[in-house]
């Protein structure tokens, strides 16, 4: 059985000790094995920070974001292939495996074209020259400049291509070298990604762990970073590492989001904006098969629409086919592993307790094309809640899964906000109104408790790329449940992989260092 090796210190390691195997979630099929032990994480860690970080200092901005270019080209290049490997091995559709291959390609692409705006420096003024002193003379000022250690990569199962690509971007174009760990279960297209990159990238400035993490975050210093992605309880063992704590290892996180999605009271289903909230709603619940940390979890409707919008989405759901998600005519395919299946049952059991069947039961579905009992299906389902504020179920626990709930609210912007604040921080939330006092209320009222808030209207409708698509010109992450973290949002992205200095001095040698 072909092993997947981790391309560390130039070299592609296979590592030894007990195998793990990478299926296809379909079918159940093992495609290929990867070793759980065997690397040596110290010398990878030391490599990156040495030959990868000069290698990048080399570079000025412009030169980096040439290198993105790059690493974008090779990824359209192989976008057949990779769309096979993510169907493979990610359960996905053809269409899911677009979303995060050309989600990659196009965020190396807008961080390639950053760099060449960013020009032929290497380190990035803020802010102007202040006379800090009794006389212009003595100025102070702000600069960032690229970290000095490595910056280590942890992502999810669900976006194999994008969560290497999106963190790579803005790491690479700060001048930090990158060691980048993919979930184990779908490392198939990452470790592709990362034979197409290796020929390209200076030496040192991109690694691949493929497998579990050992020790790596025993080896991070004071200079590195930690970008993380995934569910809170990886998180919570993250952020209580003695590492982390000890040498301040400045850390990102990105985990669960109970997003919501609220019908404005004004809103009538047949115009644009109630298609828009119909059309948004049902994509996040079967694109990905529910898995994506972006899909609407909650979806808030006035009262007395609960019944019809119920009526709408279960009539759209019946016509979603599941199963292999290799033919043309199915639309969602399985959820990427056995222990994600479990999970997902377990809080659709939940969700069952607390709340009323609309579609679907308990997700119970008989996958097309695929043989009886094999595979980690589960068919899309949907609940709903007359009482949302006391549903722990709704609030408290992200099913990443086909599956969400419908929510009754009276159509007031105070209620709206008390029942998406219960979700204690979220990455997206989609608000579909017309109004725009009621709009505006909304934003200051659960705005705080976001990274970004999606305006559905009937202007921006027909143009409208739908909350779960994360850009890379704006910012992706959020408070509490979603971790407290920041990526992306155009330059923005970069400040984690930088040193925000300020500098005071003599006003003139101020100006010339910051060019
Ligand atoms: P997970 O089990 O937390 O795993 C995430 C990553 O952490 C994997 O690469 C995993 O490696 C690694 N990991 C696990 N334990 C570790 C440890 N002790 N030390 C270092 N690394 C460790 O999450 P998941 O099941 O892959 O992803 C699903 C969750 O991610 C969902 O809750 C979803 O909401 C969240 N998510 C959030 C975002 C976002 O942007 N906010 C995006 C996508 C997903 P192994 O695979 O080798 O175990």
């Amino acid at each position: 059985m072909r092993v997947l090796a981790s391309y560390l210190g130039g070299q592609w390691r296979p590592g030894h000790g007990p195998e793990l195997p990478l299926v296809n979630p379909a079918t159940e099929e093992v495609l290929v094995q990867v070793h759980s032990q065997g690397q040596d994480l110290g010398a990878a860690v030391e490599h990156g920070r040495t030959a990868g970080r000069s290698a990048l200092a080399e570079l000025t901005f412009a030169q980096r974001g040439e290198l993105l270019s790059t690493m974008a080209k090779a990824i359209h290049g192989a976008r057949e292939e990779l769309i096979s490997l993510a169907v493979e091995n990610g359960g996905n559709t053809r269409s899911d495996a677009k979303f995060d291959i050309d989600g990659a390609s196009a965020t190396l692409a807008y961080y390639a074209e950053l760099g060449h705006k960013l020009g032929d420096g290497k380190l990035l003024a803020d802010g102007e020259v202040l006379q800090v002193g009794r006389t212009a003379r003595m100025g102070g000022t702000h600069a960032w400049l690229t970290r000095p250690g490595l910056a280590v990569h942890i992502n999810a199962f669900n976006f194999p291509a994008w969560g290497l690509g999106e963190k790579a971007a803005c790491a690479l174009l700060a001048g930090m070298p990158v060691l980048s760990k993919p979930a184990t279960a779908t490392a198939l297209v990452a470790h592709r990604l990362m034979e197409l990159f290796a020929p390209l990238v200076p030496k040192g400035a991109l690694q691949l762990l493929c497998g579990p993490a050992g020790d790596l975050l025993d080896h991070l210093g004071p200079g590195d970073v930690l970008a993380f992605t995934g569910s809170s309880a990886t998180a919570r063992a993250l952020r209580g590492h003695r590492n982390v704590i000890e040498h301040s290892v400045r850390l990102n996180i990105e985990a669960d989001s109970l997003n919501a999605a609220v019908l404005g009271p004004d809103v009538d289903l047949g115009s644009e904006t109630g298609q828009l909230f119909l059309a948004d709603a049902l994509r996040d619940m079967t694109q990905k098969t529910g898995q994506k940390c972006t899909a609407i979890r909650r979806v808030l409707v006035p009262a007395e629409r609960l019944d019809e919008v119920a009526a709408i989405l279960a009539e759209r759901l019946a016509t979603i086919v599941v199963g292999d998600p290799s033919r043309d005519d199915v639309r969602m395919g399985p959820v990427a592993t056995a222990a994600q299946l479990r999970d997902v049952r377990a809080g659709i059991a939940r969700l069952a307790a607390e709340t009323a069947a609309v579609f679907g039961g308990t997700g119970e579905v008989t996958p097309r094309g695929i043989a009886e009992g094999r595979g980690f299906f589960v068919g899309p389902v949907l609940r709903s809640t007359r009482a949302p504020l006391e549903c722990g179920a709704l609030n408290d626990h992200e099913v990443f899964g086909p599956v969400s709930t419908l929510a009754a609210y009276d159509g007031s912007s105070a209620a709206a906000t008390a029942i998406v604040a219960r979700g204690m921080g979220g990455l997206v939330t989609s608000v579909y109104s017309d109004d725009r006092d009621w709009v505006a209320r909304m934003v200051t009222g659960i705005g705080p408790w976001h990274g970004r808030l999606f305006l559905g209207s009937a202007k921006m409708a027909a143009q409208s790329p739908g909350p779960g698509t994360v850009l890379p010109q704006l910012v992706h992450g959020g408070p509490g449940r979603a971790g407290g973290g920041e990526e992306l949002g155009g330059q923005r992205g970069l400040g984690f992989y930088m040193q925000r200095l300020a500098l005071e001095g003599d006003a003139s040698v101020l100006k010339s260092l910051l060019g």
